[in-house]
């Protein structure tokens, strides 16, 4: 009998959830379904300081709003579980000892002092930085530190010379000299395994047979294919998919495109359009067929059709894609359902009750009231930022620093965005009513509009933020140069915050 195919998909929870994320579990859900197999969704939540509940609440939703359903998982359960590494802590350890034992790891006492020389020597020697060479002591020496309750991590070893040959489903033959792979780090002093131990460790248990994930992932490759072998486990397929990239063809960043689910979700765009989308990346049918479905696209898949230049994630291709779905392929009466939802929902419309009713004569006040609550990104001007006080590089700042404190909020209520614009406008030593203004006419595009805290607050993280961004683009953002000190400047605000 043949092995039953098994992908995966195994997101970190630190953040909004990723397109690039839902790209990635399209193309393993594709697979899977395609060899009748079964499609896993792992969480890697080992960095427990940037991992939160919150962020894997929202990645599962916003998968599952996409369709892109798993067959496995934390939520669902499964013969492998649990599918949370943090609940699977207590075994790691155990591989990285059996690793120690038969001579491929080892204890390593340095301390961060000591590895920053190391590092140095290394560069000034023309070799790669990352850490290898002298970090192994004398077993008599490690039983005295470990018995002395010294902190250690414990490494990998790796080999100093030679070539790693790695093959990969799309790519072929990927060769990489060992030099340039360090003694990767397989438990940390905390006790919790690093990305590199849980991953194998986890597709091993959970018998994963094709691992397709983003080329970022293709240098950690060596590693993990020695870890293998050390371990004497069969290594599943490799397949590592082209990156997503902005229309200037960078890595895809949020601060050129939205980058989360969640924002295309509350800017009207349909779930068919955006896995469709994200199917046309790197992608095609045969026949060139822009538009298709899901199940057309798993009915005709195959991954050798990927091609590895650079897709070009594009919101006005989206835009055009998305208006031919909502054209072509909802009925009137699906039509209104979809803007019911999306719109006229109770959970969307009842906190703005409070703000609209004392503001309004008749219901045809609504509309004008409140369009930039069912708006995607405004379309603002320059000179919509214009300030009786602050000039543009004030104002600039504000936007910048605002944005750049709400993206590392992590529990998104109305009192924390509060606090965090208090404390910031203290720190700034600006007058509230004139910090406010650029965020009202970045948020809600008029100055004239009800509290912009809890306009935020309703429109949630993602769409708060990139309506920030937005606004930063509008007005040019800073130079290079000018970034720069802007970075210090806020280094020193914050100082005077936290
Ligand atoms: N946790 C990794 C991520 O966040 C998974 C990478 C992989 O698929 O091996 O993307």
């Amino acid at each position: 009998m043949t092995q039953t195919v098994r992908t995966r998909i195994a997101p970190s929870p630190t953040g909004d959830p990723h397109v690039g994320t839902a790209y990635i579990a399209l193309f393993n859900m594709c697979f899977a379904k395609q060899h009748n197999g079964k499609f896993i969704l792992r969480i890697e939540d080992t960095d427990q300081v940037r991992s939160t509940p919150e962020s894997e609440t929202q990645i599962l939703s916003a998968m599952r709003w996409l369709g892109l359903d798993w067959d496995e998982g934390p939520d669902v359960g499964g013969e492998f579980g649990p599918y949370r590494q943090s609940e699977r802590k207590a075994g790691y350890r155990a591989f990285a000892e059996q690793l120690v034992d038969s001579g491929h790891a080892f204890y390593c006492f340095r301390t961060p002092e000591e590895l920053n020389v190391i590092r140095e020597e290394r560069k000034a020697a023309g070799l790669n930085p990352g850490i290898k060479g002298d970090l192994e002591r004398p077993q008599d020496e490690v039983t005295a530190r470990l018995a002395a309750g010294e902190p250690y991590v414990i490494r990998m070893k790796v080999p100093d010379e030679g070539v790693c040959v790695i093959q990969d489903m799309l790519r072929g033959t990927i060769e990489i000299d060992w030099a340039q792979v360090d003694c990767q780090i397989l438990l940390k002093s905390d006790g919790m395994p690093t990305y590199h131990l849980a991953n194998v460790v986890d597709d091993h248990q959970m018998q994963i047979t094709h691992v397709i994930r983003g080329e970022e992932w293709i240098n950690s490759a060596p590693k993990h294919q020695l870890l293998y072998a050390y371990f004497g486990w069969e290594m599943p397929v490799l397949c590592h998919m082209p990156l997503l990239r902005n229309p200037d063809k960078s890595k895809l960043s949020k601060r050129k495109n939205p980058t989360s689910i969640t924002y295309y979700e509350r800017a009207g765009y349909l779930p068919e359009a955006l896995t469709n989308y994200l199917g046309r990346m790197g992608y095609s049918l045969p026949g060139e067929q822009e538009k298709f479905s899901l199940d057309e696209m798993i009915a005709s898949f195959d991954i050798k059709r990927v091609s590895l230049g650079g897709p070009i994630f594009d919101v006005q291709k989206l835009s055009w894609l998305n208006g031919l779905w909502i054209r072509e392929n909802l009925s009137q009466e699906e039509f209104m359902r979809r803007v019911q939802k999306w719109a006229f929902n109770e959970t969307n419309v009842a906190p703005m009750i409070e703000h609209i009713q004392g503001r309004v004569d008749t219901f045809a006040d609504i509309a004008p009231l409140a369009n930039f609550m069912f708006s995607g990104m405004l379309d603002l001007q320059e000179n919509d930022f214009e300030h009786k006080k602050l000039d543009r590089a004030q104002v600039l700042r504000v936007l910048q620093f605002v944005l750049w404190r709400l993206e590392a909020q992590r529990y998104w209520s109305k009192e924390a965005i509060f606090a965090d614009v208090k404390a910031l406008c203290g720190a700034m030593d600006i007058k509230m009513g004139d910090f406010m203004q650029p965020l009202f006419v970045a948020v809600a595009g008029t100055p004239n509009s009800w509290s912009v805290m809890d306009s935020m607050a309703m429109l949630g993280p993602d769409m708060t933020r990139a309506r920030l961004r937005h606004a930063l683009s509008v007005l040019g953002g800073f130079s290079k140069k000018e970034a720069k000190r802007v970075d210090k400047e806020y280094r020193v605000l914050l100082k005077e915050i936290d």
